[in-house]
């Protein structure tokens, strides 16, 4: 027996209509999206079993339906809010105390309406309007207890909402306004249905508006992809990026690790959660404590328990809204290779070091056999060049007087012939050193010749010079230099110049020098002669 009521096609409709939501979001894994599917599914309880109160026509058939619509009935409101909570990031306040404490009213009230019906409808009755039969419902003490509790429920999930809606941003601003206006409309709907003081046999309007809702919800999940976007980014981001991340409530609980600090905890990081993150952080660092009591924080460290492994380790201390700190997030990256690049580069820095040192040492060196001679290791000749320009040059801007002195050694081909060149080398050595210390500091001998040198004295008077060259002279008079089983004795002969007297250029003090060299030699050697003195007796 049935009768086709428009109210059964309206409710149908909105039965149909939730039930394509119900399959459309049912693969979606997300906060909330059970909460959602299980408050649709009530929803679609509460519609259709309605719907089927106006199909039928035997009046225990309404009422069976009628305590079916209870099913839903209670579902609804619970699971709102608990949507809007999981919509607006309060899943902490779901916990498992609170879920039992919102289950007692829908089981109270599903066990009366089936039990004890009469506590919840004062009376049911019979009526007709044209050729349609319909229930006359009188409402019940726990009827009206049951409908406040509810509006209570859905109210305190509208204020949710509000709240977060005004500090959201533009695009959740707009998804908190979606699931408003879907809401909104039954719960009007309901109260229009109930509050009114006549009209006990009108239908209850709010399930015929359950497919709109169920529309504008479909319309938000396509729309805005409310139930996707942040869970998504967040399993991306978090669970496959290869940085470390554990956050740990203001306690030091871990709360929440990513699976890539497997990589630096050698187990299971899941076997974590809800330990303190002491257990972790102490066996790597003793600094630790001072890590997780202070501001924001980054830092190096080695992992002791692998020597070779170096983390870059950031601590950002986590606050609420009204500042209070909330907990910690800890972000370990590993840096080896940067280290590893590092090593390198400052060991290939090193090297590098130690060859430029090497490298200016042997260019200094190469600078000294440029400049010097190898047997005697006086300056060379082209040292001399160099130097008595500069030497000149300083004694003219300074006004002193310079003296040069050339010196040959007397038959010293003789020594050669008659004791050999080694002996003739070792005489050239031991004179080099009889002159060398005797030079005074800024002089400086170089070895000109054969056997040969020059003797340059920088701001001296010819006098003083004189009385040491002659002292020079009588120095290397006297040396006897051992070779084998005979004593060497050379004599010298010497001619000196002086600047500015006997020229201002080095070539004519060098020739002038040459000159009284010649003279002494020609004088019968093994004397000093003087480049005036020369000028005097010619
Ligand atoms: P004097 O100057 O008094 O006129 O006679 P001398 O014998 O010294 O004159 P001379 O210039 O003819 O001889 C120079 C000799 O010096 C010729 C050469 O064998 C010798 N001699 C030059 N350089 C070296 C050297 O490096 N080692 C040795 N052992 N002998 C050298
Ligand atoms: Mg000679
Ligand atoms: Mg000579």
């Amino acid at each position: 027996m049935f009768q086709l009521h428009p109210y059964f096609f309206v409710l149908a409709f909105s039965a149909l209509a939730t039930l394509s939501v119900i399959i459309i979001v049912w693969k979606r894994t997300a906060p909330g999206a059970f909460v959602l599917k299980v408050m649709l599914l009530g929803m679609f309880i509460w519609s259709g079993s309605y719907a089927m109160t106006w199909l039928v026509v035997p009046l225990q058939q309404k009422i069976f339906w009628l305590k079916a619509t209870y099913l839903g009935v209670v579902v609804v409101p619970t699971c709102f809010l608990l949507f809007t909570l999981f919509l607006t990031n309060r899943e902490k306040w779901i916990t498992f105390r609170n879920l039992l404490l919102l289950g007692i009213e829908p089981a109270l009230v599903v066990l009366l309406v089936w039990l004890a019906p009469r506590a919840f409808f004062a009376s049911i009755q019979e009526s007709s309007w044209g050729e349609y039969v319909f229930m006359e419902i009188q409402r019940g003490v726990w009827f009206w207890i049951h409908l406040f509790y509810s509006y209570l429920l859905v109210l305190l999930g509208f204020t949710l909402l509000v709240t977060s809606y005004r500090q959201a941003n533009a695009f959740f601003k707009k998804q908190y306004l979606m699931i408003l206006l879907g809401s909104v409309v039954p719960f009007l709907f309901s109260a229009f249905t109930h509050l009114r003081t006549e009209g006990s046999s009108d239908p209850d309007y709010a399930p015929m508006t359950f497919g709109i809702a169920g529309m504008v919800y479909a319309y938000a999940i396509f729309r805005h992809k409310f139930m996707d976007l942040v869970p998504f980014a967040r399993s991306h981001l978090i669970e496959k990026m290869s940085d470390g991340l554990v956050v740990v409530d203001a306690q030091g609980r871990i709360v929440d690790i990513n699976p890539a600090m497997r990589t630096f905890l050698d187990a299971d990081p899941v076997s974590f959660l809800g330990k303190n993150i002491s257990d972790i952080l102490t066996i790597w660092n003793d600094r630790f404590e001072h890590l997780m009591n202070g501001p924001e924080i980054r830092t190096e460290m080695r992992l002791p328990h692998k020597p070779s492994r170096y983390l870059d380790l950031r601590v950002t201390p986590l606050y609420d809204d009204d500042h209070t700190l909330s907990g910690r997030l800890i972000v370990f990256r590993d840096i080896t290779d940067r280290k590893e690049v590092e090593k390198d580069l400052r060991h290939a820095m090193d090297r590098m070091q130690t060859q430029l040192i090497e490298i200016g040492l042997l260019q200094s060196q190469l600078r000294e056999q440029a400049i010097r001679d190898a047997l005697t290791n006086l300056f060379n000749r082209r040292y001399l060049e160099e130097t008595l320009e500069r030497e000149l040059a300083r004694a003219a801007r300074e006004v002193y007087p310079l003296c040069i002195v050339m010196m040959d050694i007397d038959h010293f081909k003789e020594v050669n012939d008659t004791y050999g060149h080694e002996a003739g080398d070792i005489v050239l050595k031991t004179l080099a050193e009889t002159v060398t210390s005797q030079s005074r500091q800024g002089d400086f001998v170089c070895r000109y010749g054969g056997e040969e040198f020059v003797l340059v004295m920088p701001n001296i008077s010819l006098e003083v010079a004189r009385e040491r060259v002659g002292s020079l002279h009588r120095s290397i008079s006297s040396l006897y230099i051992p070779f084998g089983r005979f004593s060497l004795n050379v004599t010298v002969s010497m001619g000196v110049s002086a600047f500015p007297l006997h020229g201002e250029k080095k070539e004519e003090l060098l020739r002038a020098a040459d000159r009284a060299l010649y003279a002494a030699k020609h004088a019968g050697r093994n004397r000093v002669m003087v480049y005036r003195e020369l000028e005097k007796n010619e």
